[in-house]
Formats: structure tokens, C-alpha cells, sequence
């Protein structure tokens, strides 16, 4: 469904990608793992069309993409949630989902969607007149996750889901996540939290210093010494 093939790109003189390949089929979650800096929302944004690469092609459902603007790549049925959430303050819940359903031109359609968007998430729904500002962050993250719903994507591009999170609502969090493949929506993570995002990964990638450094089912990362070692404390 989606091919990185050999993607660089650099910030001015510093490289921050380096020749990354990986690949997302239909159906599956992907994580991308790795320490802070290694390359791992470069490389979301380089997809998403918000950062060009300096060499290398991206192909979405037989498409190349990577120079695509980003409307056309939302358009298209790849949607991201960014880092940090970026649900819009001083708008309600209702109003931060309705920003989500800009394609629809029927109006029908958009409230059969928000339907479905409150039904995964019920907080949402109790929420739905406040101004965004006043959820936790954990709502919030729902909210940037029921934003892009509403979009219906083939591919969801989630970054840092976890990020600033008490345990239960990470918790909460990935198994929606699992709830969404579920439901058919293919997902490409991107985790510091190495072990929840390798424990619902079909396969992983582990990235250093811009470079994939190993790959593998979730199991088989989860399992091996080195991650064990460098990510996971043990
Ligand atoms: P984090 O979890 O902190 O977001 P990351 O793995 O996502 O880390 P990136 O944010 O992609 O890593 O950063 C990769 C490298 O590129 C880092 O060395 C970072 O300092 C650098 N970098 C990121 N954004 C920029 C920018 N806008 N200008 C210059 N350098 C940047």
C-alpha cells in the first residue's frame, strides 16, 4: 500500500534521513521505533508531503507521491495526526471533528462518519459543545485521532501517540488503535514508547541516527536482545 524506497533528507547541511526503506501493506500496523532524533517525524512529514526529500520515491497505492502537494496526499486517502495533537483551542470538539470532513460534500455522509467517531469514542460525544481547551490530554489525542477519522483514510499516519500520557490512557489509546486496523484503516506508527508500539505491530522497523538499523515482525523485535537492551530496560 505504501513503499519508502530509499528516502533522504536533510534540514540544510545536517542529513536527518538516510537511505530509509520500509513498506506498509494493506490491513497491517507498522511501528517505526527509535530515540529521540532519529529521524522518525522527518520522515512522517516526508510522506505526508509537509517536507521534501532530497532523493528517493514514495509510492501510495501505485502512485508516487513525494511530490505531491499535501492536500492532494490528504485527499488520497493518507492522513496524518501530528505530534503534540494540535486540536484547535478556542473551537469546540464538534467544531475540531467537523474540520475533519471537509471532503464530503454530502452532508448525510459526514454525519454518518461523526456517528461512527462517537461510537469509538463516547467522551468525544458527552464532550461535543466544549471549546478543546478544555480536555485532557488524552482526549485530545482522541480528538486528533476522531479528527482524522472523519476523514476516512486508507492509511493513518499517527505520531507519538503516547506522548505526555498517564499509563491508562496509553493503554485506552493503542487498543484503538488495534480497534481501527480492526475496522480496516491500515496504521504506520511512530513511537518512542517502543514496547506498546511493538506489541500491536504486525512488523517494525528501528531506526538510529536517520538509518533503518533492523527490522522484523513485533515479536521478533519485541524478543530480541538488542531492543531489549536498547529500548526496552532489559
Ligand atoms: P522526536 O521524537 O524528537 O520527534 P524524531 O526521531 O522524530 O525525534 P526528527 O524530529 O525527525 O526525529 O529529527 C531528526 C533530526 O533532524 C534531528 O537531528 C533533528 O535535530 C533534526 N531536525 C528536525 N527538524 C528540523 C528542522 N526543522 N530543522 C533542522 N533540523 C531539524
Amino acid at each position: 500500500m505504501l513503499k519508502v524506497e530509499n528516502i533522504s533528507v536533510h534540514y540544510g547541511m545536517i542529513q536527518a534521513v538516510k537511505e530509509v526503506s520500509f513498506e506498509v501493506n494493506e490491513g497491517e500496523i507498522v511501528s517505526l521505533i527509535g530515540a529521540n532524533g532519529a529521524g522518525k517525524t522527518t520522515i512522517l512529514r516526508t510522506i505526508s508531503g509537509l517536507v521534501r526529500p532530497s532523493s528517493g520515491t514514495i509510492t501510495f497505492q501505485g502512485s508516487q507521491i513525494e511530490k505531491e502537494t499535501s492536500p492532494n496526499i490528504v485527499q488520497s486517502g493518507l492522513v496524518q495526526v501530528p505530534e503534540g495533537r494540535h486540536v484547535f483551542t478556542g473551537m469546540t470538539v464538534m467544531e475540531n471533528l467537523e474540520l475533519g470532513a471537509f471532503l464530503y460534500k454530502d452532508k448525510k455522509e459526514s454525519e454518518a462518519i461523526l456517528k461512527r467517531v462517537f461510537e469509538r469514542f463516547p467522551i468525544l460525544a458527552e464532550r461535543k459543545n466544549q471549546d478543546a481547551a478544555t480536555l485532557s490530554g488524552g482526549e485530545q489525542q482522541m480528538l486528533a485521532m476522531g479528527r482524522a477519522l472523519m476523514s476516512r483514510p486508507k492509511l493513518l499516519l499517527l505520531d507519538e501517540p503516547s506522548m505526555g500520557l498517564a499509563p491508562i490512557f496509553i493503554k485506552e489509546i493503542f487498543s484503538i488503535i488495534e480497534e481501527i486496523k480492526a475496522q480496516g484503516t491500515t496504521v504506520l506508527l511512530i513511537e518512542q514508547n517502543a514496547k506498546m508500539a511493538l506489541s500491536i505491530a504486525d512488523r517494525g522497523y528501528v531506526l538510529e541516527t536517520g538509518k533503518v538499523v533492523l527490522k522484523g515482525s513485533g515479536k521478533e523485535l519485541l524478543d530480541s536482545p538488542d531492543i531489549q537492551k536498547a529500548y526496552l530496560g532489559g
